[in-house]
């Protein structure tokens, strides 16, 4: 196997990259000089390094000081502790956060749960889910957030599990998505849809 077609499996690795856009991508790759692949793979490099992943809502974050292990958000006094979103990525997050319309924290399950998944508990962050509704949310409102069909299926798994806990401690879960049609992507979704979809839920 050659270099082209070793970089080509890379990049079809790549989420919604296919064969043939992963061999585009290692042509452009080819027409860039020295510098530009030296920057971009330094970049590769050091990314793991620079990038945390928050103990408590586990999305991904740059920070300078190595004492934290919380992100911006969560840090933040100002955000309402009381309301926890859980969203399936950080691009989710992301796009949630560009609208300006929810200021409350957020839990990043790191996947979904396909329909008629075996080992869902394998696809999604379930334990620390759990664990982080047990230590941190003690009162407040819940929110899943499903703006897929994997999406829907995935909270109708996530609130299954937990149900038990949320009555014990009164916590009120809540569904959002409608608004956002089925299968379309939070990520391709415009500021006004979720802004809806976060103001009719039910
Ligand atoms: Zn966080």
């Amino acid at each position: 196997m050659n270099s082209i077609q070793k970089l080509t499996e890379y990049f079809s690795e790549f989420p919604g990259i296919g064969p043939r856009q992963a061999r585009r991508f290692v042509y452009f790759l080819l027409t860039r000089n020295p510098e530009y692949l030296q920057q971009m793979t330094r970049l590769i490099i050091d990314l793991k390094k620079d990038i945390k992943i928050c103990s408590y809502c586990f999305r991904f974050y740059q920070d300078q000081y190595t004492e934290n292990s919380l992100c911006d958000i969560c840090r933040n006094p100002n955000r309402d502790h009381s309301m926890l979103m859980i969203v399936s990525r950080d691009v989710d997050l992301e796009n949630i956060e560009k609208t300006r319309s929810f200021a409350g924290l957020y839990f990043v399950l790191g996947g979904a749960v396909p329909i008629l998944e075996k080992n869902p508990e394998s696809r999604i962050r379930q334990r620390e889910l759990l664990n982080t509704f047990k230590t941190r949310v003690d009162s407040g409102e819940l929110k899943a957030l499903n703006a897929t069909a994997e999406g829907e299926n995935t909270m109708d798994y996530i609130e299954n599990i937990l149900k038990p806990q949320a009555l014990e401690q009164s916590i009120k879960i809540s569904h959002l998505g409608r608004g956002i049609s089925t299968g379309t992507e939070i990520e391709y979704s415009d500021s006004d849809t979720i802004k809806n979809a976060l103001n009719n839920r039910k």
